[in-house]
C-alpha cells in the first residue's frame, strides 16, 4: 500500500481557467449592494480568497470590514447566479493533463484528493462541476471559512481530521497552485509544494519560492505522480 497523502489543488490557473469572470461577478454583486461603484484599476486578486478580495475593495472604498463580513450573505445571494451565467457564456477551460492526472490519482490507494481554494464555497463547486472535475474531489477546504490563504493548510488538515480520524503532516500534504501564494502558504506545515505554470505566473517567477517541484503543465502525468507520492513509489 502507498503512503498516505492529502492532496489540495487550487482552482483557478491550476485546474481550469475563467479567465476573470469571478472577480467581475464578485465586484457586480458588491456594487448592488453598497449601491456603489468600485474602481478595480490595478487591483491583483490572483493569489487572494474571495472573501480577502470583498474586504479589500470596499476598504478602499471607505467601509469597514464589520459591514462587509455583514453584508456576505447578501453578496453571495447576488454573486453566484452572476458566476453561474458568466460561466454558461465564457466557458471553462481545463488545463492539459489535468484529467488524467485526478484519472489516475482516483485509482490509488489511500490518497485523499481534495479543493484548496479562496473561492466562496458554492462559486468553488460550481467551476469545478461545469467542467465534470467534480466527482474527483472527495474533500474540500474552501476560502469563505478563512480569510487569508495561508489559513487554509491547517484548516484542510483539521477537516481531514475529523472526515478520516487521520492527522496529516507534513510531507504527506501536497498542495498544487499556480502562485507564490499557494508555494507559500504550507511552508510552516512542511508540505509538499508543487507549483504549475499555468496561471499568472511563470516558470522563472515561480521558481524564486523555491517549491519542491515546478511543472509547465500537468502533461506529463507519471512525472506529477512521481512528485505527489514521492520517488519510487509508482
Ligand atoms: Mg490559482
Amino acid at each position: 500500500m502507498k503512503d498516505p497523502r492529502l492532496v489540495l489543488f487550487d482552482i483557478d490557473g491550476t485546474l481550469l481557467r475563467t479567465d476573470g469572470v469571478g472577480t467581475v461577478c464578485i465586484v457586480q454583486a458588491l456594487e448592488e449592494v453598497f449601491k456603489i461603484s468600485i474602481d478595480t484599476e490595478g487591483y491583483q486578486t490572483s493569489r487572494k480568497t474571495d472573501t480577502q478580495i470583498c474586504l479589500e475593495l470596499m476598504r478602499q472604498a471607505g467601509r469597514s470590514d464589520d459591514e462587509v463580513l455583514n453584508s456576505l450573505d447578501a453578496m453571495r445571494l447576488l454573486y453566484l447566479p452572476l458566476l453561474a451565467k458568466e460561466i454558461a457564456e465564457a466557458g471553462i477551460e481545463v488545463f492539459p493533463g489535468v484529467r488524467e492526472l485526478l484519472d489516475r490519482l482516483s485509482g490509488c490507494e489511500n490518497i485523499l484528493v481534495g479543493l484548496l481554494t479562496g473561492n466562496i464555497e458554492r462559486g468553488a463547486r460550481m467551476k469545478v462541476e461545469a467542467t465534470g472535475l467534480g466527482d474527483y474531489f472527495s474533500f474540500r477546504a474552501y476560502g469563505d471559512t478563512a480569510v487569508e490563504r495561508k489559513e487554509l493548510p491547517q484548516r484542510a488538515v483539521n477537516k481531514a481530521l475529523v472526515e478520516t480520524g487521520r492527522t496529516y503532516g507534513g510531507k504527506e500534504i501536497v498542495i498544487l497552485g499556480d502562485t507564490p501564494n499557494d508555494v507559500e502558504c504550507g511552508r510552516s506545515l512542511g508540505v509538499t509544494s508543487i507549483a504549475v505554470a499555468t496561471g499568472s505566473y511563470t516558470r522563472e517567477e515561480l521558481s524564486k519560492h523555491d517549491p519542491d517541484h515546478l511543472f509547465e503543465d500537468f502533461g506529463d502525468t507519471e512525472a506529477v505522480l512521481s512528485a505527489i507520492l514521492g520517488e519510487g513509489q509508482l
